[in-house]
């Protein structure tokens, strides 16, 4: 790619138009940073199963097993839909409501673990229903994790941390939703609010940090959630195995993969090329205001590019994508595996919003909504793809209080007037 490409690319999206970039599927080539590995991946599922039983603990939802998964579910037919379209319901996850239960908790686990076992309260082997006793919340009250958000991570991190009884200080972007913050105050968690976007959030909250010796889980550089992201993509695999789909590369999975730093859709691309190679499409999906991933990969893949250096300006309601500029520990990592991205204006989410909710009874919020948006403009650009498997990647929503979600289906209304 040349930049001619993000020289074409930027037009398209100032014009506010929705906007694909794509190139031929691939599934080797460079990757740089410290490398990640299916031995990473398969340690984390064992570490997710040593959890299990505290996590079913300290969450009680009817019937939940601890287990971090959501249902895979066939979308309605409709005439301009491909006849395969399926739904990976992350927006039901258990614990917090959004993909942020996985890669976040994984990260927040990971945390709790090492300071268990530093501290004793359990040695390897032992039973971790342990971490959930009055004698391990007293060690853990002592340690402060910080964490910085657009909403959904430190909502995530926060509530996990404090189920734990672990301190929690949650640097929130001027993003964030106000019921996210005030459910984590009233879990006893330290919210900061800045006015400012994204990565500066998470500069100021790493600084702070720094200075008062809190663990930062960090959304920009983090394994751990790249990790924690990664099972995912195991778990829809055996799910389409039981539907007796297997992708081929003359019939592949398309997924459509919400992108907000790019954490969450590169574990699940980590995941799926690792096994199915050319037999999976990774699609990436931005709001055109914060399309950092797609103005990156027209530039070449190689070096993350801020939106407002393509004039655009990080304003959107998909509070979940609200990045400027994507993670180069994602870009190193799979940048490269990457075919394609779609990006869409605000109006095509909330549309997506109300038209999920309609047909299926998918509580969306618009940052997951726009898995779905972005099927049939990438369908425009690659007709040839429409007898693939498609898979809308709906990545959070369950948890939207009702006076959020209506609103959002009141502003599709308006739209649609
Ligand atoms: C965080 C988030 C994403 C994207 O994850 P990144 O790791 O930021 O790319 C997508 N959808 C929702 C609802 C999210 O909260």
């Amino acid at each position: 790619m040349t930049a001619g490409s993000l020289d074409r690319i930027g037009a398209s999206l100032r014009a506010g138009r929705a906007t694909v970039w794509t190139r031929e599927p691939t599934d080797a080539g460079r990757g740089s940073g410290v490398p990640v590995t299916l031995a990473d991946v398969a340690d984390a599922s064992a570490r997710m199963e040593r959890f299990r039983p505290a996590l079913a603990k300290l969450f009680p939802a009817s019937g939940w097993d601890g287990r971090v998964r959501s249902a895979l579910l066939d979308y309605p037919v409709s005439p301009d839909l491909p006849a395969r379209l399926l739904i990976k319901a992350d927006h039901a996850l258990p614990m917090t409501g959004s993909v942020k239960a996985r890669g976040g908790v994984y990260a927040l686990l990971r945390h709790v673990e090492q300071v268990a076992l530093d501290e004793g309260v359990v040695r390897p082997g032992d039973d971790y229903l342990m971490l959930t006793s009055p004698a391990a919340a007293r060690v853990f009250a002592r340690h402060v994790v910080a964490v910085s958000s657009t909403g959904n991570l430190g909502f995530s991190i926060g509530l996990a941390a404090r189920a734990f009884r672990m301190r929690a200080q949650v640097h929130m972007s001027r993003d964030a939703k106000a019921w996210k913050k005030e459910r984590l105050v009233r879990l006893g968690a330290q919210v900061v609010e800045h006015d400012c976007d994204f990565t500066e959030t998470v500069a100021r909250g790493r600084e702070a940090a720094a200075r008062s010796g809190a663990a930062f889980i960090d959304d920009e550089t983090s394994r751990e959630l790249f990790i924690g992201y990664a099972l995912a993509a195991d778990e829809v695999i055996a799910q389409l195995a039981g539907r007796s789909i297997t992708p081929t590369v003359a019939r592949p999975l398309v997924a459509y993969l919400p992108c907000g730093v790019g954490g969450a859709p590169g574990g699940v691309t980590f995941g799926l090329k690792a096994r199915l190679g050319k037999a999976v499409v990774c699609v990436f999906v931005e709001p055109i205001a914060s399309a950092g991933m797609m103005a990156a990969l027209a530039a070449g893949g190689r070096r993350a590019v801020s939106v407002y250096d393509v004039g655009l300006d990080n304003d959107t309601l998909a509070d979940g994508l609200a990045v400027p500029t994507a993670s180069q520990l994602v870009l190193d990592q799979v940048g490269h595996l990457i075919d394609g991205a779609v990006a869409l204006p605000d109006a095509m989410m909330v549309e997506w919003v109300g038209r999920a909710w309609r047909a299926a009874e998918l509580r969306l919020e618009p940052s997951a909504a726009a898995s779905l948006a972005a099927v049939i403009p990438y369908l425009n650009d690659r007709p040839e793809m429409a007898n693939a498997t498609h898979l809308a990647w709906t990545t959070g929503g369950s948890l939207l209080p009702d006076p959020e979600f209506e609103a959002i289906l009141q502003q599709d209304c308006r739209q649609r007037e």
